[in-house]
């Protein structure tokens, strides 16, 4: 993957290569929505568009082509629509693959109350901050006599130490007051504490913004109570996971909450979300986690105005409470939603 250049030369003249990845379930739906936003921004982008996942695994046999990690080599970007796994013999998870071989260590997922979505939790503003490359995901599993098994978790002081600088790096840059570190170290005294030790010592480069320290199960329960007392979260692989979609259940659901999956030399960008195969080509789908994700990648490509004001009309749309889709009590379909945020953009 390229080095992000955050160029700043006319994307009239030199339109920006990105990866396109349509993906299974309501994918094609939510990244057709994120497409039509990007496109009313008027940034030019070259989309190289791959299949993968169970789309690539019925037309081509395999869920991860070629073709597809050529591309990523190639233009270092990605937007991604959810990718089905199940039926690969000898994939875990496609996301987890693509995570690891590009090495995008720090997976990030704003979490924020919209005016407009009401739920019983006010004052959420927080970012997760994942590590994503070790953990009880490095898939070291094995059956050591019948009936047991072992599954490993790896925990090193070089991918603690880096996600915890993103972390303090994130902090820092978006002016953010806190990071808490969410471990179960009374248990995992040695891998936990590991990783502890590390987000510490890097703390201490980061004077101006507060390190706190909280067990993954007291944390779940004052996210709920108490979610005001969090900014940057700082998490494993599997605390990570877990947490993040909590978070996304305190603002309304899944169909909200944008991510990325960011490495030294590229970036994927994708929803929270998975495939919603209940909801799938029905028409539905909240396009909205998506869109914010097409944001984030527009803000890496150095666009930030352009994110900007995707962010803002999204906003404005859920403000106006008019046009929402069912997963936050509308009634509206997935190109409704999308045609009133470009139709915000427009006036903004
Ligand atoms: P996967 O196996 O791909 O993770 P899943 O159904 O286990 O699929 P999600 O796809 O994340 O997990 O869906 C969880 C729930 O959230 C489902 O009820 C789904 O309909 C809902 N959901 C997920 N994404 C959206 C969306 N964009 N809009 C509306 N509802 C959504």
């Amino acid at each position: 993957m390229k080095k992000n250049s955050q160029t700043t030369v006319s994307q009239k003249t030199h339109p920006r290569a990105v990866t396109l990845i349509p993906g299974d379930g309501v994918g094609p739906e939510v990244v057709n929505a994120a497409l039509a936003v990007i496109e009313a921004t008027g940034v030019a982008i070259e989309w190289d568009r791959q299949a993968a996942g169970m789309n690539a695994f019925r037309r081509f046999g395999t869920p991860v082509p070629d073709a597809l990690i050529k591309s990523l080599k190639r233009t270092g970007v990605a937007l991604k629509g959810p990718l089905e796994t199940r039926v690969a013999e000898g994939w875990r998870s496609i996301n987890v693959y693509l995570r690891r071989t590009f090495d995008l260590y720090a997976n990030v997922r704003p979490t924020m109350n919209f005016a407009g979505v009401h739920t019983p939790f006010s004052n959420v503003d927080l970012i997760v901050v994942r590590e994503n490359t070790e953990d009880l995901y490095s898939g070291i599993e094995h059956e050591i006599a019948p009936g047991v098994v072992e599954s490993i978790k790896v925990i090193t002081a070089r991918a603690s130490r880096r996600i915890a600088k993103f972390a303090f790096e994130y902090a820092r840059t978006h002016r953010r007051k806190s990071v808490t570190a969410i471990h179960k170290a009374n248990i995992m005294k040695l891998s936990d504490g590991l990783f502890l030790k590390c987000a510490r010592a890097v703390s201490a480069g980061y004077k101006e913004i507060r390190y706190q320290e909280q067990i993954v199960d007291a944390a779940c329960m004052r996210l709920v109570t108490h979610p005001e007392s969090f900014d940057v979260l700082l998490l494993e692989n599997l605390y990570g996971d877990i947490v993040s979609d909590l978070c996304a259940g305190l603002v309304g659901g899944l169909g909200l909450v944008p991510g990325a999956n960011y490495g030294d030399k590229g970036a994927i960008f994708e929803a929270v979300h998975g495939t919603a195969p209940d909801i799938a080509g029905k028409g539905i789908a909240n396009p909205i986690a998506m869109i914010l994700s097409s944001a984030m990648m527009l803000d890496y490509l150095g666009r930030r105005a352009a994110g900007d004001k995707i962010r803002a009309a999204t906003a404005s749309v859920l403000r106006a409470g008019k046009v929402l889709t069912r997963d936050v009590g509308g009634k509206a379909s997935t190109s409704e939603v999308t045609g009133a945020i470009v139709k915000a953009m427009s006036r903004g």
